[in-house]
């Protein structure tokens, strides 16, 4: 006991002399991206997890354990957020097949490098929408510091409807797979709505992810029609509010996606087949629009590999894909507020600064599409004063590209620079 009180006073005074080690970061210019203005010449001074201030000039370091970084030639922007994301998978004719061989464990070593380049492409925070569950111990691993990965926001397992989008016996022997409940996610009434986001509470889920209608990687004949009733999404929505929990609706079909808005759905993903007046219901609802471009691009593509995907998949991959990114120009347009996601997984992981592009091509400045990678997506996970900015007192998320990403978009997918938590994941 004495022992430990000795070295805990030790500790306290060596903090007091400033003996705990700093980061000096000499940025060039950082994007301060609520403004959209580059702040020229600035120290950002990390200290543990923490942004602890932004000096003027390139200030040196106050000890010989510091430690200072150039960024003089970069462009230095806080931490990425992506609001779509599968940790656990990459979507291949295999995926089919895999969820019949693989246990737990198989799932969560597969997963481990996507979640390193994940991080490594800058993306210091994540919202998984669903997986089998392993993603909620992969977040804890991330947490506890055992594997490198963003910090992730998880659905735990995604909420359908029997033979729905995310039932996950779809196209299997009924005999083997028997016929799943709310504990694996399928719902079939309100009431198993309210047990089947209770399951998710107490699985250690963050957010709450519905799919209202069919999908397209679902082996089911249509992607688009409405798979749940409004009195099942408000009875979701409903409990998950009492649990504090974020809540999306996978939707592609336009009356799956009005239930969800009127059923209380903070976020649509996808939003395929978006009516003008969807778009309006929106704007009146506060929802946010979650694209995921880059995903309808990959399905389309993928669709034309023969074998890549099972046959029932392939005419509404052709259908779906395409769709996504003329939807979003209209939407964003009629004034739609937009949240970025990607849709990881169904795309190679560490590819998602891809999506940028896709949305600045078709109209979107690009100083908007970044705060809807930052700031909003920020606001929407709860941690508006902590991340998607780079201010004393938030956490050190920080990033650096080699040009002005309001000059060149594509510069975000060469991040050069990462820290999550003050800690240094890539320095090159
Ligand atoms: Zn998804």
């Amino acid at each position: 006991m004495k022992t430990k009180q000795t070295v805990s006073l030790f500790l306290f005074l060596f903090s007091l002399l400033g003996f705990s080690q700093e980061y000096y970061l000499h940025c060039g210019k950082i994007l301060d991206v609520k403004s959209g203005k580059d702040l020229v010449n600035k120290t950002i001074v990390v200290s543990k997890t923490k942004i602890i201030r932004i000096d003027d000039g390139f200030t040196t370091k106050a000890n010989s354990k510091d430690v200072e970084i150039d960024l003089k030639n970069k462009y230095v922007l806080p931490g990425l957020i992506d609001l779509h994301v599968h940790v656990e998978t990459v979507k291949s004719n295999r995926a089919y097949i895999s969820k019949y061989i693989d246990n737990e464990a198989d799932v969560a070593l597969e997963s481990i490098p996507y979640l390193k380049i994940t991080l490594l492409a800058g993306f210091t925070t994540v919202r998984d929408l669903g997986g089998t569950g392993v993603n909620i111990a992969l977040r804890n691993a991330i947490n506890k510091g055992f594997i490198d990965g963003p910090r992730i926001f998880t659905a735990g397992k995604s909420i359908a409807t029997t033979g729905g989008h995310a039932d996950p016996t779809n196209g299997s022997n009924r005999k083997l797979v028997g016929d799943p409940g709310p504990k694996e996610g399928v719902i079939n009434s309100p009431e198993e709505g309210v047990k089947a986001v209770r399951d998710r509470y107490k699985e250690g889920a963050d957010v709450i992810k519905i799919t209202s209608t069919g999908g397209v990687l679902s082996v089911a004949k249509s992607g688009k029609n409405p798979q749940m009733t409004i009195e099942e999404i408000k009875a979701i929505t409903s409990t998950a509010k009492d649990y504090n929990m974020l809540t999306a609706a996978h939707a592609h079909g336009d009356e799956g996606m009005q239930r969800a808005i009127l059923g209380g759905i903070k976020t649509i993903e996808h939003g395929t087949f978006m009516s003008d007046e969807t778009m309006e219901m929106m704007k009146k609802y506060d929802s946010y629009l979650v694209p995921t471009i880059i995903a309808g691009k990959e399905v389309a593509h993928n669709a034309e590999i023969e074998g890549f995907y099972p046959d029932i998949v392939v005419p509404k991959a052709r259908e779906v894909g395409p769709k996504i990114q003329s939807t979003f120009a209209k939407a964003y347009k009629k004034g739609v507020k937009i949240a970025f996601g990607t849709d990881a997984g169904v795309f190679p992981h560490g590819q998602n600064a891809k999506e940028f592009g896709y949305m600045t091509e078709v109209g979107m400045p690009a100083i908007e599409a970044i705060q809807s990678a930052t700031t909003t997506n920020a606001m929407l996970l709860g941690m508006e004063n902590e991340i998607g900015q780079i201010k004393p007192n938030f956490i050190a998320d920080i990033i650096a590209v080699d040009e002005s990403p309001l000059s060149n978009i594509k510069t975000l997918e060469k991040t050069v620079f990462v820290m999550k938590d003050g800690k240094i994941y890539k320095n090159e």
